[in-house]
């Protein structure tokens, strides 16, 4: 109960201060119909955006970095998720955000005690420049690996920050492995948002025990749903429904609750990342949007 009051609160805090903002980050305002409600949440496609973008401050000031679970670290902003896998051969990031956080996500790594330079490989949740803008600077600051699912690669070919040629060194395709000292992410493609849009998912220990990881990728429907994209929800609805998991992250931290999770780090006692009965909460609220959406489409078609 505490938890959902916590959500709600940021969630109307957030809602309020950054309306303005949000079109601007995204390219076109949400609308606030249909409306959906889920765990006696209510949302709105704008809500979402809201929640997941905050304001501009929000999309840029780091959040403190700190462990998640085993060798897996958040070195984001307040909104912007960008994860550090650590491994004895070298480090993983997942999502660069907007090129301006780059030197944000750098200190963040710092603080935490690892050298940016040491970052092997970057991934990428999906081709918007909220999460990938910053591909071309990370591989020119530390010479990482840019791996990206082909679905996605014409979209992050269109990113070009300051006319830079976004980088790619290896395509992926749905369900390949990307192997670092002894961890090993699984790029699964769970398409709808963006073409690629790819959810990792690893195995982490923590005190000797495994957890499966799992960072979604964002399952938001646009406003208008075109047949293709029906079926591609469809596909990873499924899928993300049928992955193991115990640790849930998303590409924004609101997608997880990170805010209030990590205020619980704060009070000690059991990780609290390590939730698996709220794991698919993030995707009962995208499937009950994208199932409005729809019928609010079809209504209107007849
Ligand atoms: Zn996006």
């Amino acid at each position: 109960m505490k938890k959902m009051l916590m959500f709600t609160c940021f969630a109307a805090t957030v809602l309020l201060a950054a309306s303005a903002n949000v079109s601007q980050a995204q390219g076109q305002p949400a609308p606030d119909h249909p409306v959906v409600t889920v765990h006696g949440q209510t949302y709105t496609p704008r809500s979402i955006l809201a929640r997941n973008m905050g304001t501009e401050e929000d999309q840029t000031k780091p959040f403190p970095p700190h462990a998640i679970v085993g060798n897996v670290y958040y070195v984001g902003t307040r909104t912007l998720s960008s994860f550090l896998v650590v491994t004895p051969r070298g480090n993983i990031l997942i999502d660069s955000t907007y090129e301006r956080n780059v030197p944000v996500i750098q200190k963040s790594v710092e603080q935490l005690g690892f050298k940016f330079s040491d970052i092997k490989i970057l991934l990428g949740n999906h081709a918007h420049g909220d999460h990938q803008e910053g591909d071309a600077l990370v591989k020119q600051m530390t010479g990482a690996q840019v791996m990206a699912m082909a679905e996605d690669v014409p979209a992050l070919r269109a990113i070009q920050p300051g006319g830079k040629e976004h980088p790619i060194d290896r395509i992926l395709h749905d369900r390949d492995g990307v192997t670092l000292g002894g961890t090993t992410l699984v790029a699964h493609l769970t398409p709808g948002h963006t073409r690629g849009c790819t959810t990792w998912t690893m195995k982490a220990q923590e005190r000797g025990r495994t957890y499966n990881v799992m960072f979604g990728c964002s399952l938001r429907p646009p406003a208008v749903l075109t047949p293709a994209i029906v079926d591609e929800f469809h596909r990873s609805f499924k899928l993300v429904h049928a992955l193991p998991c115990d640790v849930q992250l998303g590409d924004h931290g609101a997608q997880y609750n990170m805010q209030e999770k990590f205020a619980r780090i704060q009070n000690g006692g059991s990780n609290p990342f390590i939730e698996p009965a709220t794991c698919k909460v993030e995707q009962e609220i995208e499937e009950a949007m994208f199932d409005a959406i729809l019928d609010q489409q079809e209504k209107a078609r007849r």
